[in-house]
């Protein structure tokens, strides 16, 4: 019986191990090349510089693409240098990756002067208006305007996807909240439900990440800082990685009740 107990316990470790580092973790960073995302100009310097969502969506993606290669996942960027890549070529590379996970990064900015903090969207319908602002921004990306997400697709996914999607977004937020939000006393916007075409296409769980807002100097400077990069990178691995455990032990437990 104790032989049994510890091939059991060794074979679910195995099981554990096989799990994780068998998911495939697609990251994307917002826009590129011809799309800059939102901006913002530099004031007091000459000349000034235009500041773009594009360049530290893809610095922040980097970040979280090279902590997960070095835990072993099998982990892809949607582009890795400063290229237009439209939404049909996102979903493209995450059915090509055979994706388990699509994780998009973004940086925020609003006409409401100095807005602040950071949120985690899923994929999910609502009626908030306030996040029909950020759909809008966000949904003009490469062919964003001319991509017609039928509602009927956007059901479909959100059927598959938002029992994963909305654990892992919540998974990630609270490690962002409680570590680097903290660290760095920045608000926590929250964990919402958002139509994001992005997410829609790409037909697989994940979560569309708003670092901060562009448009407020503080957030600007700080996002562009690479320890703060850094520190909300390796947030987000250890909210995946949280998620990961969650669900193998759920699994696990799933399978031992089925076999009892
Ligand atoms: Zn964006």
């Amino acid at each position: 019986m104790a032989y049994f107990k510890s091939t059991l316990l060794l074979f679910s470790f195995f099981l554990f191990l096989a799990d994780a580092s068998a998911l495939t973790i697609l990251i994307d960073p917002g826009h590129g090349g011809e799309e800059d995302g939102a901006v913002a100009t530099t004031q007091g310097e000459t000349p000034p510089r235009v500041i773009k969502e594009k360049d530290i969506a893809l610095d922040i993606s980097k970040k979280i693409h090279e902590l997960l290669r070095q835990k072993n996942y099998s982990v892809y960027l949607t582009r890795s240098i400063d290229r237009t890549v439209t939404l049909q070529e996102r979903a493209a590379i995450a059915e090509k990756t055979k994706a388990d996970l699509f994780i998009s990064v973004h940086i925020n900015s609003s006409p409401e002067a100095g807005a602040v903090g950071f949120e985690t969207y899923y994929l999910d319908n609502h009626d908030d208006v306030a996040i029909k602002k950020v759909e809008k921004t966000e949904n003009i990306q490469g062919d964003g305007e001319n991509v017609v997400v039928q509602q009927i697709l956007v059901d479909l996914v959100v059927q598959q996807t938002v029992s994963t999607s909305k654990p892992l977004a919540e998974s990630i937020h609270s490690e962002l909240k409680s570590r680097t939000g903290r660290k760095y006393k920045i608000p926590s916007r929250g964990v919402k439900p958002g139509l994001f075409y992005v997410l829609a296409l790409s037909k697989r769980p994940g979560v569309l990440l708003e670092v901060g807002f562009i448009s407020t100097y503080k957030e600007r400077v700080r996002m562009m800082t690479p320890k703060f990069q850094d520190d909300y990178a390796a947030d987000v691995v250890r909210g995946i990685e949280a998620y990961v455990k969650k669900r193998s032990a759920k699994t696990r437990y799933d399978k031992y009740n089925k076999a009892k």
